[in-house]
């Protein structure tokens, strides 16, 4: 399973599908891409081997230059195209590698607030959170950072927002994730090998680390919501 995040000045779909291919080798289920194109954020996910989203996208392209994408090892709910990530709602779409120990309660608890579901993933949790927070009036990366707040268990995540497209929200806990940086444009991927084509300047993400990553670079906090200093490391891996 593997994550990765593009803010660039190319197309972002065809860099988003090389980039999980280079995560193939851990293993997975199914795979989706999500991107922002014209202020608009649309998605495409597909069961099976990444050759079936990229068919997929032949048929029924998505185009933009800022995305996220996902290769899915379901936990919670069977391999279907419902359950592939990204998960979206309403303006919010997530990526996610881990667990979410405590979705059930948060289910609950969204559910009374009149909240509906469509899927059976952990995953679907964080992304309504998100858009929960925001219809209280919270910023995309405010309502991302209340969210992270509240989840419990092992989880690498990153955020993709309808209307924002110089803005990915990133956030690290009991699963790795590492973030690229180009020329005016930013990555994130789940492992550095991910990125080896487009950057070899990475930034590890600490445990408990988020990041608000937008094209000029990369702001990260710890834990406590303290400005962290992560070195940018050139490291070497084969392309
Ligand atoms: N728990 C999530 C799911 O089942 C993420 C699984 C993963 O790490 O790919 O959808």
């Amino acid at each position: 399973c593997g994550i990765v995040g593009v803010l660039g000045s190319h197309e972002a779909a065809p860099i988003l599908v090389e980039a999980l291919k280079r995560l193939e080798y851990r293993g997975y289920d199914s795979a989706g891409i999500a991107t922002v194109n014209d202020g608009v954020l649309d998605r495409r996910r597909a069961v099976g081997k990444l050759v079936n989203l990229s068919d997929l996208l032949v048929h029924e392209p998505l185009a933009g230059k800022s995305g996220i994408g996902h290769t899915r090892w379901a936990t919670h709910g069977a391999p279907s195209v419902g359950n592939a990530h990204p998960h979206k709602a309403g303006p919010v779409a997530v990526v996610h590698n881990g667990i979410i120990e405590n979705f059930r309660d948060l289910r609950a608890e969204l559910a009374e607030s009149g909240i509906g579901f469509e899927t059976e993933t952990d995953t679907e949790t964080v992304a309504l959170l998100a858009h929960h927070y925001m219809n209280q009036g919270l910023s995309a990366r405010d309502a991302a950072e209340k969210t992270i707040a509240r989840l419990e268990g092992a989880f690498a995540l990153c955020f993709l927002f309808d209307g924002e497209e110089d803005l990915l929200y990133a956030a690290r806990k009991g699963s790795p994730l590492a973030i690229g940086h180009g020329d005016g444009e930013m990555f994130v991927g789940s492992d550095a090998i991910a990125l080896a084509p487009m950057t070899d300047k990475i930034t590890y993400l600490e445990e408990g680390d988020r990041a608000i990553i937008t094209r000029k670079g990369a702001e990260v906090f710890d834990a406590a919501g303290r400005r962290a200093n992560r070195a940018i490391k050139t490291i070497q891996v084969d392309t």
